[in-house]
């Protein structure tokens, strides 16, 4: 039996990468320092996985900006548009043109180039975005970057025998999108002429004398069609053609094989990775379906959460497979990369963050390596003394978790228990609230106009909240300078002349941790940082127990600037599905139970608010969509509780009370009923780049609640002009009801800067009063 890994955060300790590859990017260090960084780091993880007693630790894991941009310059599929610059770049230091490979993931603007980025998107359910390749029908590839051959050499150099990491070919093409081609053209067509490629890239290593490659088909879990999976028959049987020393573990994650089994289990390889720990109950029928000398790979340590995995039944799990396969073939690892994991705990020592009897509880990659090295001793009855201690002491954390008082709150537990249909209801049905709104809240009736919620963050309100949280500026003293702004930010509202006004989110560092540090249940991280995309981290907050809210969270801003002005004030709250989505959460309980014990916590906040005379509130979900399950059987599921779960935190307010969502996506025609289902009074949205197209998932439903399409496209600071935010609305008007309309950006405007946010909203309330007169 071994041990192994999938893939280790790339970050560094200190998230050096961020840090060099920024220098590189601004001139401040050239190729040779960076490389020389880069590789220190790379030696780093190799040897910290080797010396945690990890039997095969991977290569190719690694990567400067992403993996699948990384697949894309092994195979050769750059882009027409960035050839120009693959021909000038002179490339004596890297595996491939590294200068030509960060404009295809970040464009490229100077005095010679206009070249524009490779579009971004979330890698399956993560927070993690990787660079989608392009396929043109005339498609060519190629072996262009040595990267893999290279990782493989220099970790050797280092004593560090690895198994490379390479995507597979069919999850390779299914992750990019045809671009210029016809519609019966689809990227699969191409898997002929990708495939001798692949084959070139397993024969030099294996020339090479590696043992394993890791080939990951994360498409294998998912719902794919008949074609997909003659797609995979035809690779592997070409791939496993010339192959005699070479080994291929076939890797999934994130989903069980399902009805994708026997397809699984049929193809020539040598080794099948699954993930134990989001589909524990795949392990029979996987082991069934398996030739007899094929190795199973066990992912039972969790790479996407923060808890001790239990060791105890993770072994039950082994044990089995063991009596099934022979010791011999059973590998163990984690469910998937530890990408998604942060690095180390032992840097949490700021005890007002994460409280030691909350740590004790945790594991980030690092431990989690510790945690495979142990369960294998333990599977194989040779732990030491120590080590049997550290076993029955990390076992006893598991069962003091279980156990304590602070993850369990018998008043959150009662609440829970009362929970029923009547608290998902608002007393009347929208036309009905409609009416007693328009008479409550003083905005015109047509075309009123509104804000995301927060203005822009400018380096001052940052340190104002530093200094706060350094206990350098007193609480009186940092209050009254959010106050200040605050004040500013109302009148300047005023006179821009907008009508359903916002506080600004000034007091808010992040949309998710603000309210995170004010319910109970949560804990956080200083260093608890996971990739996002390229050189962006997220730093998630941690659920660990039941969720309730002690005291009022947003209500004394709010009411302070609803008595600066005589028109409303909007009310600035995240939802329960958004919170939930963007934490790291309990491993204990379902997510849909930790989801409606925020919506409780929100819900008391609507309901304070409300009380203190705020007559419009707003529940961001950014994340609701993102939440999907990714087989599509589980979609009802997860769409009927996380409605639920925005209702149980909006619906308490009485009829005249505005309540408004927010979403920053477009993609809503397979949700829409769901999104109806919300029933909010108003909605809001990104469509400014989409031209409006979105808008017709609204019009064939016959959507009835109000609709704020994004006019004024906040990611750029390009000043939208009133011409074309009216062109925009005519379009909405065309197919939708005038009455049914609200005039606002497209997201928040907290990483604007004010030169451009203040003219942008004045053209954006002249489009809107030039509609009023049009109509
Ligand atoms: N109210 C939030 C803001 O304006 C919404 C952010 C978001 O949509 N992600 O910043
Ligand atoms: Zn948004």
């Amino acid at each position: 039996m071994i041990t192994h890994n999938l893939g280790y955060p790339r970050i560094g300790i200190n998230r050096d990468l961020k840090k060099v590859v920024e220098q590189y990017w601004k001139g401040e260090i050239d190729k040779t320092k960076l490389d020389e960084s880069v590789s220190a780091l790379k030696v780093m993880h190799w040897t910290t996985q080797k010396n945690a007693g990890i039997d095969m630790v991977p290569s190719n894991d690694f990567s400067l900006y992403d993996q699948v941009l990384d697949t894309a310059m092994l195979v050769g599929a750059v882009p027409e548009r960035y050839e120009e610059l693959f021909e000038e770049e002179d490339n004596k230091i890297y595996s491939y043109p590294i200068d030509t490979y960060f404009a295809m993931a970040r464009g490229l603007q100077d005095e010679d180039h206009d070249i524009a980025a490779m579009e971004m998107t979330k890698w399956f359910n993560t927070n993690y975005h990787y660079i989608v390749p392009e396929f043109t029908p005339d498609q060519e590839f190629q072996c262009l970057s040595s990267k893999i051959f290279d990782e493989y050499e220099e970790a050797k150099s280092v004593g560090v025998i690895t198994k490379p990491v390479l995507i597979g070919p069919v999850s390779f093409l299914l992750l990019g999108k045809e671009k210029d081609a016809p519609d019966d053209f689809h990227r699969l067509d191409l898997l002929d002429k990708l495939l001798p490629v692949y084959q070139n890239i397993l024969t030099k290593l294996q020339n090479m004398g590696v043992e394993w490659v890791q080939i990951e088909e994360p498409f294998l879990a998912l719902d794919i069609d008949e074609d997909t999976r003659g797609a995979f028959q035809k690779a592997y049987r070409a791939l496993a053609e010339e192959r005699s020393e070479l080994k291929l573990l076939l890797t999934t994650y994130f989903e069980g094989l399902e009805d994708n089994v026997e397809l699984a289990g049929d193809l020539p390889v040598d080794g099948l990775h699954i993930d134990l720990v989001e589909a524990p109950d795949q392990m029979d029928t996987v082991i069934d379906a398996l030739d007899e000398d094929i190795s199973l790979s066990l992912g039972v340590v969790d790479g996407r959460n923060i808890w001790k995995t239990d060791l105890q039944k993770a072994a039950e799990f082994i044990q089995q497979a063991a009596e099934q396969l022979g010791n011999d073939k059973i590998m163990v690892a984690p469910s998937c990369s530890l990408l998604h994991c942060p690095v180390d705990l032992e840097q949490e020592t700021d005890e007002t963050a994460l409280p030691p009897e909350i740590k004790r509880w945790m594991a980030f990659s690092k431990q989690k390596l510790d945690e495979l090295t142990l369960l294998k001793k333990f599977v194989g009855s040779s732990l030491s003394e120590e080590e049997e201690k550290l076993f029955e002491q990390h076992q006893a954390d598991i069962s003091g978790k279980e156990e304590s008082g602070l993850v369990h709150n018998k008043n959150v537990q009662k609440r829970m228990q009362l929970l029923d249909g009547e608290m998902l209801h608002r007393d009347h049905p929208y036309n009905e609230r409609k009416t007693e709104q328009e008479e409550h809240l003083d905005v015109p009736d047509l075309f009123p106009t509104t804000t995301i919620g927060s203005f822009p963050q400018t380096p001052e309100v940052r340190k104002w909240r530093s200094e706060f949280r350094k206990g350098n500026l007193s609480k009186e003293e940092y209050e009254g300078r959010i106050e200040g702004a605050i004040d500013k930010l109302i009148h300047q509202q005023e006179e821009i002349g907008l009508d359903l006004l916002v506080h600004g989110e000034f007091e808010r560092n992040d949309m998710v941790e603000y309210f995170g540090e004010h319910f109970a249940g949560f804990a956080f991280t200083r260093h608890g940082w996971v990739q996002s995309y390229g050189t962006r981290g997220v730093k998630p907050p941690v659920i660990y127990g039941d969720v309730h809210r002690p005291d009022p969270v947003t209500v004394r801003w709010s009411s302070y600037a609803q008595s600066q002005t005589d028109k409303p004030v909007k009310g600035m709250l995240t939802g329960p599905v958004t919170i939930l989505q963007w934490s790291f959460v309990r491993d204990d309980q379902s997510r849909e139970e930790t989801a409606k014990q925020i919506a409780l916590a929100i819900r008391d906040e609507v309901k304070d608010l409300e009380e203190a005379g705020i007559q419009a509130i707003q529940i961001d979900e950014p994340a609701f969509r993102e939440g999907l399950p990714l087989r599509r059987k589980n979609w009802n599921h997860y769409l009927e509780w996380a409605v639920d779960a925005f209702r149980l935190a909006s619906t308490v307010v009485k009829d005249r009370t505005q309540i408004h969502t927010h979403m920053c996506y477009s993609e809503f025609n397979d949700i829409i009923e769901h999104i109806a289902r919300l029933d909010a009074d108003v909605i809001s949205m990104e469509t400014s780049r989409s031209q409006m197209e979105l808008l017709e998932a609204f019009v064939e439903f016959d959507y009835p609640n109000e609709i704020g399409p994004g006019i004024y496209d906040i990611h750029s600071p390009r000043v939208p002009s009133t011409s074309e935010m009216m062109s925009l609305l005519e379009k909405a008007v065309d197919v939708l009801d005038a009455s049914q309309l609200w005039v606002n950006p497209d997201c928040g405007l907290k990483t604007r800067g004010w030169e451009e946010t203040v003219p942008s909203l004045e053209n954006m309330v002249s489009a809107a009063r030039q509609m009023r007169q049009k109509q």
